[in-house]
């Protein structure tokens, strides 16, 4: 009778030569009595023989009235079939590998088990030990829910010890940071680092063991090499005794609040300048004009020729200063009415002419018209003519000298356009997306507002800008709606 119990069971119990074997029967169904794990012995059809109290319990049920049974009236139907294949394959004296499967409880519900079992040297009876996984399978169960939660979040999740060991990486850190979960995982935070912030990780690895919560804002390093700018919380995680493990980290890509927020910025400095540029060029421009025909007025009655020069050197700073006011002479109208009126392009750059010329010539270069009879449009002619003299002024600045700008009006497709061609070197493909952003130059002493005013006409006239660059030169073309054409 004991020969049939399964070997394992009789090596975890000393045996004593004088005992009988009942004896030893009896002990070991007191024990199976005491534990809450489930044992019970079948017979090679799944027939139950004999079952443990823990059984009788969760099935409510007494021996007599499961005697007979076979187990499979209490397996989940998806579970059965690997039960037949463990018990079909297992040898006697082996103990069989760890089964998920799920019994029936008396309200119908299924509870999860881990089940082994065994098969007796006669090959007559089958012993299943299983205990229950259940709170198991909800922590598990948790857990996935948990991780399927990190995996979805567009935050970047991961879990650092307290030597500064990544532990975690979700999908959201692969994408913030570039790095795989496999390239990470062990590495500590400083290969997220710059070089120059070795300071700065030493000091989280100690935030990280002194177990504190850390919200912060800072750049990092992306495996291609580019800076990425995060928000990272760090929490700590502790151990059921409450010693610090390490700590979770929730890192947030905010690159691109960053760039908005200087962009923010940049207008609130262009607010700044658009008043100031209002404010000087209303009340700058009449003194200027009358420090200038003083100075106009003494340089012809100054004999010194050291002197004279000096005079010039002035008269030519306040013509310098003047041309900086046209530039953008207009910004500060900007929420001001335009005034539109009936206007001709040719008329318009005919009585800039003048202005066009000795600009270009004080540069050594030249301009050419070549003025096609257009329509008369709807425009505000100030702004017009701010809009030549910016786009001439940059045609001739990209030139060398000798060099010769043309201005061009002509119809195409029934609308008019206006196009400053120049010469020069062209504009380079990675400058091409910034043009017209306030502040963005390429010269020494450039401002960086002219092309910004142009784009700004354009747009309240609801004309289109395009450029054509190449390193034969560039032209910008202006093209006016069909609507402000004027019969
Ligand atoms: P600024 O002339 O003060 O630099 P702009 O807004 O007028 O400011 O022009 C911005 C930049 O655009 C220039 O610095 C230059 O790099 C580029 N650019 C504009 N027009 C031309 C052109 N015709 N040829 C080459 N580059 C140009
Ligand atoms: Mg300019």
């Amino acid at each position: 009778m004991l020969g049939k119990i399964s070997p394992y069971f009789i090596n975890s119990v000393e045996t004593k030569k004088s005992d009988n074997y009942i004896e030893q029967i009896e002990n070991f169904k007191k024990l199976l009595y005491l534990t809450d794990d489930i044992f019970f012995q079948t017979d090679l059809e799944g027939r139950f023989k004999w079952i443990n109290q823990a059984l009788k319990d969760f099935l409510r049920q007494s021996e007599e009235q499961i005697s007979g049974k076979e187990i499979f009236a209490f397996i989940h139907p998806e579970d059965k079939s690997s039960v037949r294949e463990l018990m079909q394959s297992i040898l006697p004296y082996e103990k069989s590998s760890a089964l998920e499967l799920r019994f029936l409880r008396p309200d119908g519900d299924y509870c999860f088990f881990e089940c082994r079992l065994s098969l007796d040297p006669q090959r007559e009876s089958y012993y299943f030990a299983a205990s229950d996984i259940s709170e198991r399978k909800i922590y598990q169960e948790e857990l996935l829910r948990l991780e399927s939660i990190i995996e979805a979040s567009l935050d970047g999740i991961y879990a650092i010890d307290c030597e500064g060991r990544i532990q975690s990486w979700n999908k959201a850190a692969e994408k913030i940071f570039g790095f795989s979960k496999d390239e990470i995982i062990g590495q500590t935070i400083h290969l997220l680092a710059f070089p120059d912030q070795r300071e700065e990780m030493d000091n989280l690895i100690n935030i990280i063991r002194r177990g504190e919560t850390y919200s912060y804002e800072t750049i990092r390093q992306k495996k291609d090499g580019e800076t990425v700018a995060v928000f990272i919380t760090l929490a700590p995680i502790r151990d059921s005794s409450g010693e610090v493990l390490g700590s979770s980290a929730v890192a947030r890509d905010i690159t691109s609040h960053r760039r908005l927020e200087k962009e923010i910025a940049q207008l609130d400095k262009l607010n700044t300048i658009v008043e100031l540029a209002s404010v000087i060029s209303h009340e700058v421009r009449n003194p200027m004009t009358t420090v200038k025909g003083f100075l106009q007025l003494l340089y012809h009655k100054i004999k010194d020729k050291v002197f004279r020069e000096y005079f010039e050197i002035m008269i030519e700073e306040m013509d310098r200063v003047n041309s900086i006011l046209q530039e953008f002479n207009t910004i500060g109208k900007k929420h001001k009415e335009s005034t539109r009126m009936r206007h001709n392009l040719k008329t318009i750059i005919k009585s800039m002419a003048p202005l066009l010329e000795a600009d270009a010539v004080s540069q050594g270069k030249t301009i050419k018209f070549l003025l096609r009879e257009t329509p008369d449009l709807m425009v505000d002619g100030n702004e017009i003519r701010q809009l030549i003299l910016n786009l001439t002024r940059n045609a001739l600045e990209a030139m060398e000298p000798n060099g010769s700008v043309l201005i061009k009006t002509f119809v195409e497709n029934g609308q008019v356009i206006l196009a400053v061609q120049d010469f020069g070197k062209g504009i380079a493909e990675s400058d091409l997306e910034k043009l017209g952003t306030p502040f963005f130059t390429t010269k020494e002493s450039g401002t960086g507002l002219g092309l910004y005013v142009c784009y700004e006409i354009a747009q309240r006239h609801e004309a289109q800008i395009k450029v054509n660059t190449g390193p034969k030169g560039t032209t910008f073309s202006v093209i006016f709606p069909q609507h402000a054409i004027l019969p």
